[in-house]
């Protein structure tokens, strides 16, 4: 008789034949430009740490001293004994920072988009999500029972379609930054959309959020867009903002609402009260140091113009993700392999991160990156990519 699961290592095999096969690389230092692994240093183009913040001195500082005041660990869920001064306070910086009525901290990002989206909607509505929404937003509409419904990437014309075919209460769900692409979602064009359907619109700004906009604010301060115009924003902290956890963002009702019923909040810890410290220094830090910003989108231009000088196939992203396409996933991992025993360190995303016959080498840029790096991946692509 066949024992239970005897079908994985089986699956196993066919995930490596398919080239499918993920493995971790153990990191030995902090996030920076430069990362030891397997005992060797190598130039890091694969971090979300955009604004080069991860380990930053006073974001360390302000943690080592909540650590002092508050301890470890946080006891319990927000709505019990966890939710302390320094949770209170980030959420209220965080409302301010994105021009929010209120803010509420989720754990992670996943959890906030996994448990935001059921909270809202139920049987007899419609969720309405861009085909390539990163995975936990299409986890969160699939799993609310709601009518789910994909449009076709960033085609305000295909969603208005659908828009007017939909059921009940209406939920329009984009990433703002599209994760593994790099380009911006049709933000305008989407709120407006939202306003003529009397439909909700809800954004995921993991990749915008201090990056884009005058103070950082993100992919809707950039546009000018007020919580009248979409209504719920997301945000993660672990990508620029260099710390760990996420927050939504929106009216009193919404995030009273959200309090009540999203169970990915009810039913967890709230994070350590050290992280909401280091990660209110973060936020000053975001917000006043407009030259990180200038410099990212300086390393991003000078990457953009010598890639197009030696023919490479960019996408069209201007922001820090920038996508070279290669299709097939064994050849994109054969290129990062050959990447890293060039000391450069970029990761190949393959499906089902992305869609089939799509894989690609997601480069990525930092405030930190200097001239010459940016130099020597071009040179160095330029010989792997022959
Ligand atoms: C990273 C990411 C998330 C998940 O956030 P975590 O805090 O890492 O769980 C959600 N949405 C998008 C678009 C992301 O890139």
């Amino acid at each position: 008789m066949l024992s239970a699961f005897s079908e994985l290592a089986g699956n196993l095999e066919s995930i490596a034949q398919q080239g499918l096969y993920r493995s971790r690389r153990i990191i030995e230092s902090p996030q920076g430009i430069h990362l030891n692994l397997d005992g060797r240093q190598v130039l890091n183009f694969c971090s979300n740490d955009y604004l080069g913040l991860a380990n930053h001195p006073n974001i360390i500082n302000a943690f080592k001293s909540a650590v002092d005041r508050y301890g470890v660990g946080s006891g319990s869920a927000h709505l019990v004994c966890g939710h302390t001064t320094a949770h209170h306070a980030l959420e209220e910086e965080l409302a301010d920072f994105t021009g929010r009525d209120r803010a509420l901290l989720f754990s992670t990002g996943y959890m906030a988009n996994i448990g935001t989206i059921p909270a809202l909607l139920g049987r007899t509505d419609t969720v309405l999500e861009d085909r390539l929404n990163h995975a936990s937003l299409l986890d969160g509409g699939l799993s609310s029972g709601a009518k789910f419904i994909r449009y076709a990437h960033a085609d305000a014309a295909d969603l208005d379609a659908k828009l007017t075919k939909a059921q009940g209460n209406k939920l329009i769900v984009t990433d703002g930054v599209f994760s593994m692409d790099g380009d911006f979602a049709p933000i305008n064009a989407l709120a407006v959309l939202a306003k003529n359907h009397g439909a909700w619109l809800m954004v995921d700004d993991a990749h915008g959020l201090g990056v884009l906009g005058k103070h950082g604010g993100g992919l809707l301060q950039y546009n000018g867009l007020k919580q009248d115009d979409v209504q719920i924003l997301m945000g993660t902290l672990g990508k620029a903002l260099g710390t760990f956890g996420a927050f939504v963002a929106g009216s009193e009702t919404l995030i009273e609402s959200l309090i009540q019923k999203v169970r990915t909040y009810t039913y967890t810890t709230a994070l350590p009260p050290a992280l909401a410290e280091a990660t209110r220094a973060s936020l000053k830090l975001v917000s006043t140091e407009h030259w990180r910003r200038d410099r990212l989108e300086q390393v991003i231009r000078r990457f953009r113009v010598g890639a197009q000088q030696l023919g490479l196939q960019l996408m069209s992203s201007t922001s820090a993700i920038q996508p070279l396409m290669i299709g097939d996933s064994h050849k994109a991992v054969a290129i990062s392999n050959a990447l890293l025993d060039n000391g450069i360190l970029v990761s190949a995303i393959r499906p089902p991160t992305v869609p089939r016959n799509s894989a690609r080498l997601r480069i990525t840029f930092s405030t930190m990156h200097e001239d010459a790096h940016v130099e020597h991946l071009l040179s160095v692509l330029a010989d792997t990519l022959k």
